[in-house]
């Protein structure tokens, strides 16, 4: 199976890549580098071992979309590719549903044209919304509007595959909400690289501990959970990148429409995740206690019983491990792939 992995020079998607391979998968890569760069697929080349093709594209441009699927015979499109700020896409929403929407359009008109049928989607567990029980499951209903633009766009792109699973006869879409990815592939040669000051906790922690930025911002220590810290399910990229590999097993079985959560089905806290990075790399990280953050919910974790049943699929990778990997490739890396 000739697979096409958009986005695959990004933090995700280079690790699906290694395990794609792995399993004896054709990859095919694109990316635009808004959000990464050559280095990144060079890395992942090597550690594939083989010299798979890349192709620099926008794909909110269709002529060029098209055009790679006249060049190369894609029988399935894993769609990493996307804007992906939280905080950014409130600023610049129009930009955000404008790649987000026309990447996933283009796509899906190119595939048509070409009789593709098969799309593996990156959505996430923002799609469930602030009042859904948790743990989140799939027959959970998705929220009527996201927390953010961000959020949206993976709303409605769920909602366009939904629709063209029913229109186009023979369309699988494999709908994989991650939970929080974290870690780095064990060779610390790859990872999450974002560019300016993080917004996501982890690699805020690891450029901490790297001496890049100087102390931790714990936001809000008042909420209604163990240490006052709020909870997430982080998943280890290298689990998630499997999690991918299982749902090409699923689209082999036609499967139409299958939605499913990817994350382990435990919460952390964020001073848990403070220590564990801790004691990584071997020094206890400066945090001070800040103001909530807008929009942050308490608690959620993923149910991940459906996957196991499904897919046959569990994460393995703990936290310790999550945080040992990162530090691996932050202290390896201190400016990422710009070294
Ligand atoms: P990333 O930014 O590292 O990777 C996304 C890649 O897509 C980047 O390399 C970027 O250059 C590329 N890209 C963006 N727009 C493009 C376009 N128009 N054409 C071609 N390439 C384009 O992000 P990631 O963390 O690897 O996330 C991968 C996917 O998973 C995204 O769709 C993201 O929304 C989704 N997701 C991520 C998380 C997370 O916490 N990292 C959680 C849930 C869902
Ligand atoms: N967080 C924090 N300090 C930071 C970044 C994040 O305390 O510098 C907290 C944030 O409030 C949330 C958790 O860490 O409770 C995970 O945040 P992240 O942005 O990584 O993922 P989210 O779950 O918001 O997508």
């Amino acid at each position: 199976m000739n697979i096409l992995v958009t986005g695959g020079a990004g933090y995700i998607g280079s690790h699906t890549c290694i395990e794609l391979v792995k399993a004896g998968y054709n990859i095919i890569v694109a990316d635009n580098f808004v959000n990464s760069c050559m280095e990144a697929v060079n890395r992942t080349r090597k550690l594939c071992g083989i010299n798979f093709p890349f192709v620099e594209i926008d794909f909110t441009d269709y002529e060029a979309t098209d055009q790679l699927f006249d060049k190369y015979n894609i029988d399935t499109v894993m769609h990493f590719a996307g804007l992906k700020a939280v905080g950014e896409s409130c600023k610049i929403p129009v930009e955000y549903y404008k790649n987000n929407l026309d990447s996933a359009l283009s796509l899906l008109l190119a595939m048509k044209k070409h009789n593709v049928k098969n799309f593996i989607f990156s959505s996430s567990a923002t799609v469930y919304g602030a009042d859904a029980p948790i743990p989140y499951n799939e027959s959970t209903p998705v929220s009527r509007c996201a927390s953010s633009p961000y959020g949206n766009t993976k709303l409605m792109i769920e909602y366009i595959l939904k629709d063209a699973v029913k229109a186009i006869p023979g369309f699988n879409a494999v709908l994989l909400r991650y939970f929080n990815p974290v870690g780095a592939h064990e060779s610390g040669e790859i990872g999450e690289d974002p560019t300016g000051i993080p917004n996501n906790l982890m690699p805020y922690v690891a450029k901490v501990a790297v001496g890049k930025l100087d102390m931790i911002h714990i936001f809000g220590n008042d909420y209604d959970t163990p240490d006052g810290t709020c909870l997430r399910d982080y998943i280890h990229v290298v689990d998630l990148a499997k999690g991918h590999v299982a749902a090409i097993n699923k689209i082999k079985e036609d499967c139409g429409l299958f939605v499913c959560n990817l994350g382990t089905g435990k919460g952390t806290s964020v001073l848990e995740m403070v220590k564990a990075f801790s004691k990584s790399c071997g020094k206890e990280l400066p945090y001070e206690f800040a103001a909530r953050r807008t929009g942050d919910l308490p608690a959620f974790w993923a149910d991940p019983s459906y996957a196991k049943e499904q897919l046959g699929w569990v994460a393995k990778k703990g936290i310790q491990e999550m945080c040992d990997d990162v530090w691996h490739w932050q202290s390896k890396n201190p400016n990422g792939y710009s070294n």
